[in-house]
């Protein structure tokens, strides 16, 4: 039997609902800890609760000491098993995928229902995660998202419906993989990408997102705080309103790296139009092209590239492949 650590950091997987206000609520305890005997079926589980936090609270900072648990246990056991809160899941998956060097599989997993609603997905997500945490298939596969019994990567998985169980998609690829009653099939295979060993976060991204009339005064804003970075979600293709131009020109005269994802939930940026504020012309200023990237997971890799360079030929690079 493969021995997989279970770590708990919070999120609706951990909480209750109280069946008098309908209120859903952290608890002391962790429901699923009663459970721990059902999941021996699959695997020999060991769990730890390394937070109990709502995963908007969840910050970069934990997600590093999460990969840092992770790291000090590689050698003790075959795969992990994370349970998470659904809202910032895919960054802190896409954060460990960048940051872990492993061939073991690393499963995260949330749930939209808490344990004792109606329909909950808990339990059901966690043995499915176990599953696929014990699987020879899960080996190599990088850090996978499982929920409602699909199986993706953390680089392409996205939340998608606020409320729906089947709210985590893939929207470029669709999943790698899916999850019966009594099988697990893999159909994909992930190609190697670039690791960012981090044992510090100290730098300052930060996201914002392209619309209709935008025009240069947030960014001018910005320029006049000391951050580190820059993700912008531009229209379509990879294009922002002119009137931002001469503030980004700026930025990155100040060697501030500007990063550009499309706010379109598919598709690649490309330097398609040469008119102002289109692809060819931000490319030819020097902003940064991603490769697919939804903005927080631009903003993830952009925090952990700067932990090794501001040089921005090289962050050029590190974005060209996702
Ligand atoms: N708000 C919750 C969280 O992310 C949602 C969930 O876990 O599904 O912690």
């Amino acid at each position: 039997m493969k021995k997989i650590l279970l770590i708990h950091t919070g999120g609706t997987i951990s909480m209750l609902e109280n069946k008098e206000t309908g209120e859903v609520y952290t608890t002391n305890k962790h429901p699923l800890s009663e459970a721990t005997y059902i999941l021996q079926e699959f695997a020999d589980v060991e769990e730890k609760i390394i937070f109990s936090l709502p995963s908007p609270h969840i910050t970069p900072d934990h997600m590093l000491e999460l990969g840092k648990l992770i790291n000090s246990e590689m050698d003790n056991y075959d795969g992990f098993v994370v349970t998470h809160g659904t809202d910032t899941l895919e960054e802190t998956a896409y954060f460990l995928d960048l940051m872990l060097v492993t061939k073991k599989p690393v499963i995260i997993t949330g749930a939209m229902r808490s344990s004792n609603e109606i329909g909950s997905d808990a339990l059901y997500n966690l043995i499915s995660s176990i599953r696929v945490a014990s699987d020879e298939r899960a080996i190599e596969q990088g850090v996978l998202v499982v929920m409602n019994d699909e199986i993706h990567t953390a680089a392409n998985v996205t939340k998608t419906s606020t409320s729906n169980v089947a709210t985590f998609k893939s929207p470029q690829y669709g999943p790698i993989g899916i999850i019966t009653k009594d099988s697990l099939l893999f159909h994909h295979q992930i190609l190697k990408r670039k690791k960012y060993v981090v044992s510090s976060i100290t730098k300052k991204v930060l996201l914002l997102r392209a619309f209709a009339g935008m025009d240069g005064e947030i960014f001018e804003a910005i320029n006049e705080r000391s951050i580190d970075g820059l993700v912008v979600e531009g229209f379509g293709q990879g294009n922002l309103p002119k009137d931002v131009i001469p503030p980004l020109k700026k930025m990155i005269a100040n060697n501030i790296p500007i990063v550009l994802v499309s706010r379109c939930f598919q598709g690649i940026v490309q330097p398609t139009y040469s008119y102002d504020g289109g692809g060819k012309h931000l490319k030819d200023m020097g902003i940064i092209f991603t490769n697919g990237l939804t903005g927080p997971k631009a903003r993830i890799k952009l925090l952990l590239a700067l932990e090794q360079t501001n040089d921005l030929q090289k962050l050029h690079m590190m974005f060209q492949i996702d």
